[in-house]
């Protein structure tokens, strides 16, 4: 609606700019037109003003008194001296009427030929008088003198008045013409002064307007910035601002307040209360650990800033006047005060906090490397477990530029062939013999060597390639048990990107049928906290995967929940009881009655069990007693390439009498 107004206000002001520009360039046109007139005007007015013609006509007329006086005079006295003065005289006539022929004044005189004929009559009357001058002193000449003077003094007085008449006439009428010029100057000033005060007022209008809409130009480039700037949700400043803070912090420097520490706070657990209490739940969780987190910065003094980046990731950025320990405690302190109940609408909840941070030394001259060693030593902190603080150290650095070099080789790796699968030997601890190999995964990087799997299997997890890299594994380890000269199965190791996938069970279907391998062949590992993850799905996949016919084995059994209910939730093919087991036998009698149990469970569910990570042969004979069967680990063998395992595999046979069939899945009773 204002828009529309000042829309409308907008073209109006631009049509009246318009129409006061021409006005205004025709007042100027007046103006200048008006100013030649008026100079005209002034010409004329100084020309009439010299009343020239009037003081001639003047003049003349007195010279013809002048000379009828002289007359007159002689013929009272008829003294030379006065005849000499009335010739005198009439010589002033003659020659007043020769200037009344020429000039200014023979013009006027030439306006009207009724006048010309009578200034030629009065000049032949005049001039005619020279002989009777010549002789004035004869008796009666001065009264004929007298009598043709008065004559033509009639004609002069009468030309003269005319000259007079018409030279204020002509004044009179230059009066009237400047009068008329004055009014219409007046004029021009009223409308000069009307257009001055409405080209004022549109101007005040327009800078008013102008005004408004820098206001509001203002009003929104302040609101932007805000926005801009901070989180939208907890108020807390935004990475722009936590950004723009850091980079200021460094080029201030020390000075004296103590270094410069920024900490990546990330909630543990987070995603769970948003995905078991709702999206509401987890705003209002974040809302409070930005407000708690605020209170503890607060409490520090200094001008700490708190700001979330995102999702569950808070910084702080402080000084620490007593450096490393100080960031410690610091760290601490935010992890148990964030660590205290939440009371939210959604009831209390608790909350556990990792807090990875960096100290600003010398060298970080960069805000971004700060921020990318705090994150360095909250993954640390992650993977040592939750709920903990890890400084920053320069090693991480290292293990993060090898983490890029493995993840930046997988491409090369695959295509390469240079991840490769070894197998180890799966063997019935009663006979020697061995029932079947597990496929563990080997790269030999060109640049770093051979490189565990438990590392570079984490971090093709990590970067999602481990689909890709599973599947290769999974395809090796088929097309080589398929080519054994034993009816012997081959367990392969899944991650849990591999299990989310919806179409595993069509990929191993697939792999199945192009190596030929028979699915009781195949033995698929899962560790239990893969199958948390998210049990439903997952154990969706693992019927479908179990309704081809393969074999499903629970991994490292032992080391997660261990919660039994799994083994009552899905219909395990087999246990693999964890290696941590094997290796406190000897010294913890606990292992050994867990490890009994176990098999004694297994047994009643009809589930095998296989034990890993035996290396000696009294860990053989302990495992043996406990009712174990079967056994994996370096005393009997380690994992070797596919070109090994025909070999391996005849020997073992070769140990016990073929009569005896060998329960190859080492399954039964
Ligand atoms: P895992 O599935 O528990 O595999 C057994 C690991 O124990 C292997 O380590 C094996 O070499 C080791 N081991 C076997 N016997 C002994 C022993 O007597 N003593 C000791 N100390 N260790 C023994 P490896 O090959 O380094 O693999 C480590 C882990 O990496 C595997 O643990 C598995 O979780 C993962 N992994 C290996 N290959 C693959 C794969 O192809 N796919 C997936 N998803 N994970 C794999
Ligand atoms: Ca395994
Ligand atoms: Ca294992």
């Amino acid at each position: 609606m204002m828009d529309g107004f000042s829309r409308i206000g907008e073209t109006l002001v631009g049509k009246m700019r318009l129409l006061a520009i021409m006005v205004l360039g025709g007042l100027v046109l007046v103006i200048i037109v008006q100013a030649e007139a008026v100079l005209t005007t002034g010409e004329a007015v100084n020309r009439s003003m010299r009343y020239d013609i009037a003081m001639n006509g003047l003049n003349g007329k007195l010279d013809a008194v002048n000379a009828l006086e002289r007359v007159s005079r002689f013929a009272a006295t008829r003294t030379p001296e006065d005849a000499q003065a009335a010739r005198l005289f009439h010589n002033i006539l003659l020659s007043r009427i020769d200037t009344w022929s020429a000039g200014a004044f023979g013009n006027f005189v030439a306006t009207s030929p009724e006048r010309v004929a009578l200034l030629e009559r009065v000049r032949a009357q005049v001039s005619g008088l020279s002989p009777l001058y010549a002789r004035i002193e004869d008796p009666g000449v001065p009264d004929e003198i007298r009598r043709t003077l008065a004559q033509a003094v009639s004609g002069l007085i009468r030309i003269g008045g005319q000259a007079m008449m018409s030279n204020l006439t002509e004044a009179a009428d230059i009066r009237e013409t400047l009068r008329e010029r004055q009014r219409f100057q007046n004029a021009l000033v009223m409308v000069l002064i009307v257009f001055g005060a409405v080209l004022l007022a549109m101007m005040s209008f327009q800078a008013r307007g102008l005004r408004l809409a820098r206001e509001s130009a203002e009003r929104s480039a302040r609101k932007f910035e805000q926005v801009a700037q901070r989180d939208p949700l907890t108020q807390l400043a935004n990475r722009l601002a936590f950004d723009a803070a850091l980079d200021k912090a460094i080029v201030e420097g020390d000075a004296g307040a103590g270094r410069l520490a920024v900490f990546a706070i990330d909630l543990d657990g987070f995603k769970a209360v948003n995905d078991m209490l709702g999206h509401a739940a987890g705003d209002s969780l974040l809302v409070s650990v930005a407000r708690r987190l605020e209170e503890i910065v607060g409490g520090w003094g200094g001008d700490g800033l708190v700001s979330r980046l995102g999702g569950d990731e808070f910084t702080v950025l402080t000084r620490v006047p007593n450096g490393a320990p100080q960031a410690k405690a610091r760290a601490q302190e935010m992890i148990d005060g964030l660590h205290a109940a939440h009371g939210l609408d959604h009831g209390n909840i608790v909350v556990n906090v990792t807090i990875g941070y960096a100290l600003v030394d010398g060298q970080t001259v960069d805000a971004d490397s700060v921020v990318q060693n705090a994150d360095l030593a909250l993954s640390h902190a992650k993977a040592a477990g939750k709920g903990r603080s890890q400084a920053y150290d320069a090693s991480m650095r290292e293990d993060a530029t090898r983490r890029q070099l493995i993840e930046a080789g997988f491409s090369c790796a695959l295509s390469r062939g240079e991840i490769v699968t070894h197998y180890q030997p799966q063997v019935e601890m009663a006979t020697g013999r061995i029932v079947g190999f597990e496929a563990l995964a080997r790269w030999r990087h060109a640049e770093l060597g051979w490189i565990p799997p438990s590392e570079f299997i984490r971090i093709a997890e990590a970067s999602g390639r481990i689909a890709e890299i599973g599947e290769h594994i999974l395809r090796s380890a088929c097309r080589d048990a398929s080519l054994l000269p034993q009816d012997v199965p081959v367990s392969v190791n899944l991650s849990v990107a591999q299990l989310a996938r919806a179409d595993l069970p069509g990929t191993v279907a697939d792999i199945l049928e192009e190596t030929g391998l028979p699915p009781e062949r195949l033995k698929l590992e899962v560790t239990e906290s893969m199958v948390m993850s998210d049990s439903t799905r997952a154990l969706a996949t693992l019927r479908r995967l179990k309704a081809l016919g393969v074999w499903i084995a629970l991994d490292d059994f032992g080391t997660g929940y261990s919660a039994l209910s799994y083994l009552r939730d899905f219909a395990w093919d087999e246990l693999k009881v964890d290696r941590s087991f094997v290796q406190t036998l000897e010294s913890d009698a606990q292992s050994l009655l867990i490890i009994r149990s176990i098999v004694e469970l297994a047994q009643r569910l009809n589930i095998s069990v296989t034990v890993e990570g035996v290396e000696t042969p009294s860990q053989c004979a302990l495992l043996r007693r406990a009712g174990c069967r079967v056994a994996q680990g370096f005393y009997y063998g380690h994992a070797v390439p596919a070109g090994e395992l025909a070999g391996q595999l005849l020997r073992s046979f070769a140990r016990v009498p073929l009569l005896e069939k060998p329960d190859l899945l080492g399954k039964g009773a």
